[in-house]
């Protein structure tokens, strides 16, 4: 099979760890190409599950590659967390099956209370408190400390300490206490001699496995509504999670990413702060939430939940240059008498089809909505578009001539066999 990149078209959570799971089979490599350990997959290893937030889908594949690339920020602790959790339950990683970039950034002990202090305050965005934004702050900056830096103790130490200080002036304005340097300094020795094994130039070996006719699938976190760029400014998170962050997260070609994916719910879902212009009002919320288990998986926070919102959606596939989606949780909307699907928004009177740039206008659009048929719950055996009611039939082709992309793949369920491939990826 060619490459794959599979990434998040809604505002994240959109079940991209199992549509990657599901690709993953094919792959040699699964690559991460931002974020850190505000993601979050469960996985069921040796019936044993687990919840990573770091490591890709891939890495309970035996046989399967994981890396973690460039343009991530990595938590150490985080990291040696899910190696040993993973470890524990039968499934050890080694260096044949993980591999990190020295260039990504890592986020620090400073970095998380620089997130909680501000979370805690007026400007609170809603972050996952996990350090992502402060630690890529410190990257634009150009005062990060990278992976490759825990491999010498005396670079690192030169890098650490203004990175440090200026975070500790910071944390002691926000009324917080910073950590201290020889102890951070101490501990990061430590984990670095646990993470040496593991630190790569993964770019290269990425271009070596293609050249050797080997298959990546690259994986992404979030969504392309969280972009830093194109997403809902500024309750996004701090990387690029559209198409174009992949070669530039990576160390890869743009020709070399192989079919472009995006995974989107049958309706739409956001965690923490910002403009949801379908969310849902009264009882319905309710239902699809806990139908949908809408419950974040790194912070157990409740969803907001809202119809599928097509300006958003179709805004996504023109940015990331999406080829095919993958519609999940179809499932969750089933029962439902009729199913509101949003085709376009109403600004001051005006009907518009795109997604406002300006952030007053994306706060007063009022959606327009299309009355879909519902349909009856599904018997959950279904394996082929055909078996579907022709309610669910007729909302996956909706979908799929309101973006103008087909189909790929239609999820009824979270587990591996819920899967309804419409289309084989070229
Ligand atoms: P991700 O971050 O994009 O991988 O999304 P999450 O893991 O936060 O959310 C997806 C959740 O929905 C997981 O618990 C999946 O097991 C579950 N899930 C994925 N696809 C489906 C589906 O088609 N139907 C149902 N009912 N659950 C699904």
């Amino acid at each position: 099979m060619p490459n794959l990149s599979v990434l998040g078209a809604q505002w994240g959570d959109e079940g991209k760890g199992k549509v990657v799971d599901f690709y993953a089979r094919h792959a040699d490599l699964v690559v991460r190409y931002a974020g850190g350990s505000n993601a979050g997959h469960t996985l069921v290893v040796n019936g044993r599950k687990l919840a990573v937030h770091l490591l890709p889908s891939g890495v309970a594949r035996p046989g399967t590659l994981c890396v973690l690339g460039d343009a991530m920020v990595i938590d150490p602790t985080a990291l040696l967390t899910e190696i040993d959790d993973l470890g524990r339950v039968g499934h050890p990683i080694d260096e044949a099956s993980l591999r990190v970039s020295g260039r990504a950034h890592l986020v620090l002990p400073y970095h998380q209370e620089l997130d909680a202090l501000r979370e805690g305050g007026p400007t609170a965005i809603g972050t996952t408190r996990r350090g992502i934004g402060p630690a890529y702050e410190d990257k634009m900056a150009r005062r990060g400390v990278r992976v490759i830096d825990l491999l010498k103790p005396a670079r690192l130490r030169q890098r650490l300490e203004p990175a440090l200080s200026e975070a500790a002036a910071r944390i002691e304005q926000l009324g917080g206490a910073p950590p201290d340097l020889e102890t951070v300094l101490a501990r990061l020795v430590e984990q670095g001699e646990r993470l040496r094994p593991y630190v790569a130039d993964t770019g290269v070996l990425i271009a070596e496995a293609i050249d050797a006719g080997r298959t990546v699938l690259f994986e992404g976190a979030q969504g392309g509504l969280l972009d830093i760029d194109h997403g809902t400014y500024p309750f996004v998170t701090s990387s690029t999670t559209v198409a174009g962050g992949i070669g530039a997260g990576t160390g890869v070609g743009p020709h070399l990413l192989g079919a472009l994916v995006g995974v989107a719910k049958a309706y739409v879902t956001r965690v923490g702060e910002g403009p949801l212009p379908t969310e849902i009002t009264g009882e319905d919320q309710e239902r699809v939430r806990k139908l949908g288990d809408e419950f974040g998986s790194t912070t157990g926070r409740p969803r907001r939940c809202g119809w599928l919102d097509l300006p958003a959606l179709r805004y996504v596939v023109r940015v990331s240059g999406l080829q095919w989606l993958a519609l999940t949780k179809l499932d969750i909307l089933a029962g439902l008498e009729r199913i509101p699907v949003c085709e376009a928004y109403r600004l001051r009177g005006r009907v518009i089809e795109h997604l406002p740039a300006d952030p007053d206008d994306l706060a007063a659009v009022e959606p327009v909505y299309r009355e879909m048929e519902g349909f009856p719950p599904l018997r959950g055996d279904e394996r082929a578009v055909e078996e579907l009611p022709a309610g669910a039939r007729a909302y996956v082709q909706m979908v799929e001539r309101a973006l103008g992309i087909g189909v790929c793949l239609v999820s009824i369920g979270p587990a591996r066999e819920d899967t309804i491939v419409c289309h084989a990826l070229p």
